[in-house]
C-alpha cells in the first residue's frame, strides 16, 4: 500500500511538472488524481481491506499525497497565469491596430479661435497678455479710479493693494497703445476673473477685447465691423442693435445685441420673451484713455469691444448652463 501511495506520488508529480502551462490539462491532471472516481479515491477504497495495525499510517500517507498534489496543481496554476499576462503584454506586431482615443478642442477654445479667424480676416492682429495684472492696467489707466463705482461691477480678487486677476481684456488695450502707434488693429483673447458664481457667471471666465486706431474712425466703422462679425458667428440673416450704454472707459458707449438665436426674435424663455439677446459692450474709446498712453485726441480716434467668449459658445451651441463648460464631463465635452 505505502509503495502504490508513493508511486502514486511520483507520477503525479511529473506529470505536473511536464504539463504545459494550460489550465484546461492542469485540470484533466486534477481530476484524474483528485477525482471522486481519481486514483487517490481508488486508494482510499482499498484501505478497508490494509491490515489494521497500518491502516492508520497508510491513511495518513494518502492524506498527505492529497495534500501535495492539491499544492502542486494550484502552484503550476498560478505559473500558467503569469505566463498569459506576460504573453498578452508583449507586442503583438501582426495584431489589427488598435484606434487611439482622439482628443478634441474645448468648446470654449474653439468658439475663441473662431472669433479670432473672423477678426484676422478683418485685418486684426491676435495680442496677448497678464492675467496678474497692476491695478493701474485694470482700472487707473482705463479712466476708472479708486473709489469709482464701476469698481463695484467689477469686484476681483486682490494679489496685493496693487495687483489683481484681471477683471476683464480691457488692460491690452493700454498695454498695446503704450507700446505703439496708431494704426492699431488688435484683438486679445484670454482668461479674466471676478468674485461671482452662480448659474450665469463663474469666477474665472473668458473674453475677447478688441481695439482699432486711427487717425477719422468713426462709430460707423465700429457698426459695421460688428454686423459684419455677428453675420460670420451667427449666421447673414441675424439681425443686431446696439443700446446706448455707460462703460468709463469709452464715450459714446453702446451695448449690442443680436436677435434671439433659438426663437428668431419671436420671444422665448431664453431671450425673456423680448427677442433680443445681449452679446457685447463696445464704444469709442475716451478721450482720457488716448490722454493716459500719450496719445493726443484731436488727432486719433478709435473704438473698442469686447465680449464673453462662453456667453458667444452658449448662443453658438444651446448650451443652457455656464457652468457645463467646466465640470469636464466627458459626456458633455464630445459633443462638439
Ligand atoms: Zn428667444
Amino acid at each position: 500500500m505505502q509503495e502504490a501511495i508513493r508511486k502514486l506520488l511520483e507520477d503525479a508529480s511529473r506529470e505536473i511538472s511536464g504539463s504545459r502551462e494550460d489550465p484546461r490539462q492542469l485540470d484533466q491532471i486534477r481530476i484524474r488524481y483528485l477525482g471522486r472516481k481519481g486514483e487517490l479515491a481508488q486508494l482510499f477504497k482499498q484501505l478497508a481491506q490494509v491490515p489494521e495495525a497500518l491502516r492508520r499510517d497508510c491513511g495518513k500517507l494518502l492524506n498527505e499525497a492529497k495534500a501535495q498534489i492539491e499544492e502542486l496543481l494550484s502552484l503550476k496554476l498560478i505559473e500558467a497565469k503569469d505566463r498569459s499576462a506576460e504573453r498578452r503584454d508583449r507586442v503583438d506586431v501582426t495584431a489589427p491596430g488598435r484606434r487611439p482615443l482622439r482628443g478634441r478642442l474645448h468648446p470654449i477654445t474653439q468658439t475663441a479661435m473662431e472669433i479670432c479667424r473672423i477678426f484676422h480676416w478683418l485685418g486684426f492682429e491676435t495680442v496677448e497678455g497678464p492675467e496678474v495684472e497692476l491695478d493701474y492696467y485694470n482700472f487707473e489707466a482705463l479712466n476708472i479710479p479708486k473709489d469709482h463705482p464701476a469698481r463695484d461691477m467689477q469686484d476681483t480678487f486682490y494679489i496685493s493693494e496693487d495687483v489683481v486677476l484681471r477683471t476683464h481684456t480691457s488692460p491690452l488695450q493700454v498695454r498695446v497703445m503704450e507700446k505703439r502707434t496708431p494704426p492699431i488693429r488688435v484683438i486679445a483673447p484670454g482668461r479674466t476673473y471676478r468674485c461671482d458664481s452662480d448659474v450665469t457667471h463663474t469666477p474665472m471666465f473668458h473674453q475677447v477685447e478688441g481695439l482699432m486706431v486711427g487717425t477719422n474712425i468713426s462709430f460707423g466703422d465700429l457698426k459695421g465691423l460688428l454686423t459684419i462679425f455677428v453675420h460670420q458667428m451667427f449666421g447673414p440673416e441675424t439681425g443686431l442693435r446696439f443700446r446706448p450704454r455707460f462703460f468709463p472707459f469709452t464715450e459714446p458707449s453702446a451695448e449690442v445685441d443680436i436677435e434671439c438665436v433659438m426663437c428668431r426674435g419671436k420671444g422665448c424663455r431664453v431671450c425673456s420673451q423680448t427677442g433680443w439677446l445681449e452679446i457685447l459692450g463696445s464704444g469709442m474709446v475716451d478721450p482720457e484713455v488716448f490722454k493716459m498712453v500719450g496719445y493726443d485726441p484731436e488727432q486719433v480716434t478709435g473704438f473698442a469691444f469686447g465680449m464673453g467668449i462662453e456667453r458667444i459658445a452658449m448662443l453658438k451651441f444651446g448650451i443652457d448652463d455656464l457652468r457645463l463648460f467646466f465640470e469636464n464631463d466627458l459626456r458633455f465635452l464630445k459633443q462638439f
